[in-house]
């Protein structure tokens, strides 16, 4: 019997309540928008946590101009695949958050919303340069571990947290995925959410990443055997901690 067979992945079909958390206003949807609108589709409870207002997303508006467009996009976006809860996190780009700050702030949302899996960025991403992105990929990994714990993020606390335990984390743009989501009935929605982000993509940069994308989910559906897939890494949040098998999931 192999570990897998004995620990086994779940099944995102099955789950009632996802989180899914992105370093800015847009990621959701680019990294995860077909999955999205299939998990809501099936009645899956969708909540969003966004950790920077992405406030240095464009050259032409103000800072505070910015933030306020921004997040009327995200929340059409999110709203338009089926999303029903926002969550903001106040961290800044530009003052680059710590990866404890952002933990402390994501364990309490993960705590209020009591999702079954938690998606964000992949951490291990190699080549990955923004540092929000990092940041929040293993920010997210810490946060699910933590938020089970009745010690964090205060030892000893006369009223002990409610605490929650995740059943799974799965990242999106992820080098080594290893759970195909079909996306085929929902490509269009994904690509109509993310030009949602006006701010973000003109008529050239919009064309690029639909490109980019239309060819990305059929090479996953090619591996998943549907004309169109996304394709996250999806672990048991029990691989998560002094378990080297985890890289093999
Ligand atoms: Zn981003």
């Amino acid at each position: 019997m192999e570990i897998k067979d004995f620990i086994k992945n779940i099944d995102l079909m099955q789950v009632k309540h996802i989180l899914c958390v992105q370093p800015h206003p847009d990621d959701n949807e680019i990294g995860m928008g077909g999955t999205i609108k299939v998990l809501s589709q099936l009645g899956v409870k969708i909540s969003y946590c966004t950790v920077s207002k992405g406030k240095g997303g464009s050259n032409e508006l103000s800072s505070k101009e910015l933030i306020e467009i921004r997040q009327n996009e995200l929340r059409e976006a999110g709203e338009y695949l089926g999303a029903t809860q926002f969550y903001q996190l106040d961290l800044d780009d530009a003052h680059y958050p710590s990866e404890k700050e952002i933990t402390s702030q994501i364990v309490e949302v993960i705590r209020e919303v009591k999702p079954d899996v938690v998606f964000t960025v992949d951490p291990y991403l190699l080549y990955e340069a923004h540092p929000t992105h990092r940041k929040t990929g293993m920010a997210v990994l810490e946060a699910c571990l933590f938020s089970s714990m009745k010690h964090f993020p205060e030892p000893d606390a006369p009223v002990p947290p409610v605490t929650h335990q995740v059943k799974a984390v799965g990242f999106y743009a992820s080098a080594h995925p290893n759970t195909y989501v079909d996306i085929t009935e929902t490509f269009e929605s994904k690509i109509n959410a993310i030009f949602k982000h006006r701010t973000q993509f003109d008529e050239q940069s919009g064309q690029m990443i639909k490109m980019y994308l239309d060819m990305q989910s059929r090479n996953n559906g090619k591996i998943k055997g549907v004309e169109r897939a996304e394709s996250f890494k999806l672990l048991p949040m029990i691989v998560t901690h002094m378990m080297v098998e985890s890289e093999s999931y």
